[in-house]
């Protein structure tokens, strides 16, 4: 039987190799390091898949390209316009940053993996969440509607092949303002991203 489009109110059987992470990623650590990009995800430490993970029983090409379009390349640029800034220690600042992009590009990440029956993201689950994520992603709701969702974005202190090395959400439990939360740490190309 086919699949459909997991793509708000798409019925298209029509899919692609959709990729969790945007392939962008993994080709940027090709280029400057000239070696195979380090994947991983909790269950896989692969150089073996050049352009990262990908299913092809979750999304066709038009909301695969609607949700590059939306979060993946506009996330892309601007981590790669903060890669290059220095930052102060430990704490630093920016001011005008576009948190919401960052927020909604790991949304996407999360849901691409979520709706995914692989093993390899059998552990990446927004439950309950699902559903209305998709909804943020096509705009069908304001992504402050989804307040059990918060992203804190760390830069990792400079060493060996951190740039060259990225992570599909890393289940994990976390202090934030006096309550734990569980949520996904995403290592990606020198920054950590909490969700
Ligand atoms: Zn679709």
């Amino acid at each position: 039987m086919p699949f459909n489009c997991h793509g708000l109110g798409c019925t298209s059987t029509g899919l692609i190799n959709a990729h969790f992470m945007p392939q962008a990623f993994p080709r940027r650590i090709q280029k400057r390091s000239r070696v195979q990009n380090t994947t991983v995800s909790e269950l896989r430490f692969t150089q073996r898949i050049p352009h990262g993970l990908f299913d092809s029983e979750i999304l066709c090409d038009a909301c695969d390209q609607f949700l590059g379009r939306e979060y993946d390349k506009p996330a892309f640029e601007l981590i790669n316009a903060l890669s290059a800034m220095e930052f102060a220690r430990p704490k630093f600042e920016i001011a005008n940053v576009n948190c919401d992009l960052l927020s909604a590009f790991i949304l996407a990440v999360l849901w691409r993996c979520s709706i995914s029956k692989m093993f390899d993201v059998s552990n990446i689950n927004l439950l309950g969440y699902t559903n209305s994520a998709r909804m943020v992603l096509w705009h069908a709701m304001p992504l402050s509607d989804l307040r059990a969702y918060r992203v804190l974005c760390q830069r990792y202190y400079p060493h060996s092949g951190i740039d060259e090395f990225y992570s599909l959400p890393i289940a994990a439990t976390f202090e934030l303002e006096d309550a734990q939360w569980h949520g996904y740490v995403v290592p990606l190309v020198g920054f950590g991203l909490w969700s």
